[in-house]
């Protein structure tokens, strides 16, 4: 129930309403009776400013970040936590001390999903990422920071994956990292270890497969972190070659439980909000 002092929080992003986030977070809050709630925003590019002022004076008690902004909110933050830093943009936005803190969850919700769920183990492993925007900005550190061996990226959007790669060169990683052309991606999708989707091209019916449907083997992972459709046609094509598949539902989960986490400083309840994701 909304009362006079229930607490607001927010999802700013535009077009924001296929957004799931409302639903994972107020389960979350309905559960531990917490008196707050989530709300979809969908402010023009111009108006981001002011919601970033509402957050900042507490107005506003936290905020997600989505596409497009999860770049653009960084020129109004304060404080950019390391985490956000080191991925290069924000998810997560709360208040402390009258400063406005930059944090990003993305990578964690990846890194939660992939290694420790899904049993892929970088060390020594090569992989190659189809996209090169503010997913695959947490994708790639994760990736990184684990030391996974080799990793080839490609984006339709040339200038894309090169401030990407510019980005990755500042860290130090052993990770050897490569941009690839188009007419590399199915040889370097064969050799790879793990593909990751990290594109929105599977949510659409009509969308094409990314990479031809000769490139899996059943000792590859395939991650999409597309989760609508749960079963896109890029994880349909690689489960039925044997390869093992996983959608983005659990990268959501994970990284709402963790800005759940940050905001209320309580334990998320990740089940529970895991389980409205896959009902909603
Ligand atoms: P983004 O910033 O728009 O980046 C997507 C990138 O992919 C863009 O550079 C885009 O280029 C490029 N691209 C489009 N079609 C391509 C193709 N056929 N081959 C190679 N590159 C292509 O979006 P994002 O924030 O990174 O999100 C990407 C996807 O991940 C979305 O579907 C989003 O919903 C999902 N996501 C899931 C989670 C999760 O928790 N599961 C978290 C974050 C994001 P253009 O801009 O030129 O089209």
């Amino acid at each position: 129930m909304i009362l006079g002092n229930t607490r607001v929080y927010s999802v700013i992003g535009n077009p924001v309403k296929h957004s799931k986030s409302p639903i994972m977070h107020n389960a979350a809050f309905n559960a531990l009776g917490i008196n707050a709630c989530y709300i979809p925003l969908e402010p023009s590019s111009t108006e981001l400013d002011k919601v970033c002022s509402l957050i900042k004076a507490g107005v506003l008690s936290g905020s997600n970040v989505t596409i497009p902004y999860k770049e653009a909110v960084v020129e109004y933050v304060d404080v950019l936590t390391d985490e956000a830093s080191m991925i290069g943009s924000v998810n997560t936005l709360y208040s402390n001390e009258g400063k406005l803190i930059g944090d990003n969850t993305d990578g964690l919700g990846f890194k939660k999903s992939l290694f420790s769920d899904f049993g892929f183990i970088p060390l020594g492993k090569s992989a190659i990422i189809l996209g090169a925007g503010g997913a695959a900005k947490a994708v790639t550190a994760k990736l990184c920071q684990a030391e996974l061996d080799s990793l080839v990226i490609f984006d339709i959007d040339l200038k894309k994956a090169e401030e990407l790669l510019e980005h990755i060169s500042k860290f130090n990683y052993k990770t050897k990292v490569d941009l690839i052309k188009s007419d590399q991606v199915n040889s370097s999708s064969r050799k790879s270890d793990l593909i990751v989707n990290c594109t929105p091209i599977g949510m659409n019916e009509n969308d094409p497969l990314l990479v031809s449907p000769d490139v899996f083997s059943n000792n590859q992972y395939v991650y999409d972190l597309v989760y609508t459709p749960p079963l896109t046609k890029l994880l349909s094509t690689a489960k039925s070659c044997g390869a093992k598949t996983l959608n983005g539902m659990d990268m959501l989960a994970y990284q709402g439980a963790e800005s759940f986490s940050i905001w209320e400083s309580v334990e998320a309840p990740y089940e529970i909000m895991r389980q409205e994701l896959l009902n909603g």
